[in-house]
């Protein structure tokens, strides 16, 4: 039998697990998927819009793999924790496969970033998906304005729920507290902000296009922005997900203010060439602005400064300009790029395959795609730990991984603890007169997941 440990549980570590047990060529594979947090999922059930019901209906498949009888979940097991240190793991698993994301967020590095009411958007996301490591004092809501500095899928996500009236949100799973929250938000105006142009967005057209569907909301785009990039005037040229984004962005710049009807409260002005370069406070140390530089075109696909500059008023700024992923002590790491160097998903130490050692997912390949990107993702690296399965199965290790997780003093939450979540997180959602309501706080899962299954 080869043992196989898993680290994180988001769709690179399920669809890792999936396709070990999933093949014929080596049997008797079976895998522990281990998580920091005592719920699986990763970032479908932490990163994921509450809003995007659709997307988040993929736990549904991730559950299934999770319960497969060669598949055990373990989670609040943190690698790196109490001893659990990757050459410790090595011990006890036959092959060890990170998939461990990229957790952290990217920094603008302008002065200003640290005033009250700067917040990366992994935070805010965060709060929304009720992460249990979310900042616990919340959001400066109370301003008619904010800019959210960045033009991918999460600028929008984070876009969109700062636009959406608070009876959208409530037949989603967005824990409590961040609904109330967000149900006293001032915010009216929305400004999310492109250092390039509509033509350079990352974001996908489906989720761009989702900004223009929002009740009460319209979106407002600047013909002049527009007027900048000849991509804009020309879109012929461009690779297909760009031209549709320029079809949609073309499409609310000509639409006058809507006809009839009262008007929207809520505005999303989406704004393109403008780079930020400061955060403004006000005397108590409060963001009041952004001040942009105007970019223009620079002929190869970046932008160039015009030295004109712009500011855009707002009580709360968020960047989203990417993720990043960190360090594990105990594992290399090539910091200019936040991953973990591999071959073919074989992690290498000081240029050589580490024998037992894999990674899938964004801490291989960077924090890019969509979820289904996980998947040939994953089958690479898998191929690569299968044909060296003869290998890995001569490596000695100790009989019982999880007696030795608990000698550490890790307190694994097994399948039954996070089922008991689940339940508690159904009649929490019942008590509100809700669907299920996430649990926010690591005391709450925790007992949580007691409750229905003994941990230790
Ligand atoms: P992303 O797609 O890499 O977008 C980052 C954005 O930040 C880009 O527009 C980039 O502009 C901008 N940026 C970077 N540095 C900047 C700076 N110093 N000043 C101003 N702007 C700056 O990252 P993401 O939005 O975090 O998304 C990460 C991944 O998750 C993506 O693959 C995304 O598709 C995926 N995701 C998908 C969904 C979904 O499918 N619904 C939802 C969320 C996330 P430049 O292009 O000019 O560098």
């Amino acid at each position: 039998m080869l043992r196989v440990a898993v680290v994180g549980s988001g769709p690179s570590g399920v669809y890792t697990a999936q396709a070990l047990v999933g093949q014929s060529t080596v049997p008797g594979i079976r895998v522990d998927v281990l998580d920091r947090l005592p719920c699986p999922y990763g970032l479908v059930r932490y990163g994921v819009a509450p809003d995007h019901e659709k997307i988040k209906s993929l736990q549904g498949s991730l559950r299934t793999v999770l319960e497969d009888e060669r598949i055990s979940f373990l989670g609040d097991v943190e690698v790196g924790a109490r001893g659990l240190t990757p050459a410790r793991l090595l011990e006890l698993y036959h092959a060890v496969v990170y998939c461990v994301g990229a957790a952290r967020d990217r920094r603008l590095g302008i002065p200003g970033e640290e005033l009250r009411g700067s917040h990366s958007a992994t935070e805010f996301v965060a709060w929304y998906s009720a992460h249990p490591d979310a900042v616990r004092n919340g959001f400066a809501l109370d301003g008619t304005g904010a800019v959210v500095i960045g033009a991918g899928n999460v600028a929008v996500d984070v876009t969109r729920l700062l636009a959406r009236r608070p009876d959208e949100l409530r037949p989603t799973d967005i824990p409590q507290g961040a609904l109330t929250a967000l149900a006293g938000s001032a915010v009216r105006e929305v400004h999310m902000v492109a250092r390039r142009g509509p033509a350079q967005g990352r974001f996908t057209t489906k989720e761009l296009r989702e900004l223009g569907g929002l009740p009460d909301s319209r979106v407002v785009v600047d013909p002049a922005d527009l007027a900048l990039d000849p991509a804009f005037a020309d879109p012929a040229g461009l690779p297909a997900v760009s031209r549709r984004n320029v079809e949609v962005v073309r499409a609310w710049a000509a639409a006058g203010p809507p006809d009839g009807g009262p008007p929207p409260s809520r505005a999303v002005r989406l704004r393109f060439f403008l780079r930020p370069v400061e955060i403004l406070g006000t005397a108590d140390g409060r963001v009041a602005a952004v001040r942009f530089e105007r970019t223009e075109p620079d002929g190869s696909g970046g932008v160039r400064g015009t030295g004109r500059y712009e500011e855009i008023p707002a009580g709360i700024v968020l960047r989203a300009v990417g993720y990043q992923g960190v360090p594990l002590p105990g594992l290399p790491f090539d910091a200019g790029r936040g991953t973990v160097p591999h071959a073919a998903g074989r992690v290498l130490r000081d240029g050589a395959v580490s024998p037992g050692e894999y990674v899938a997912g964004w801490i291989k390949r960077g924090p890019t795609g969509v979820i289904g990107t996980n998947r040939p993702d994953a089958k690479e690296t898998t191929g690569s730990l299968l044909a060296d399965a003869a290998a890995l199965a001569a490596r000695r290790v100790a009989p019982d991984p999880v007696a030795a997780l608990r000698a550490l003093g890790h307190a694994p939450v097994a399948w039954p603890g996070w089922l008991s979540i689940e339940r508690a997180e159904a009649s929490l959602g019942r008590a509100l007169g809700r669907g299920p309501v996430k649990i926010p706080d690591w005391a709450g899962l925790r007992a949580a997941a007691r409750a229905g299954h003994p941990i230790g």
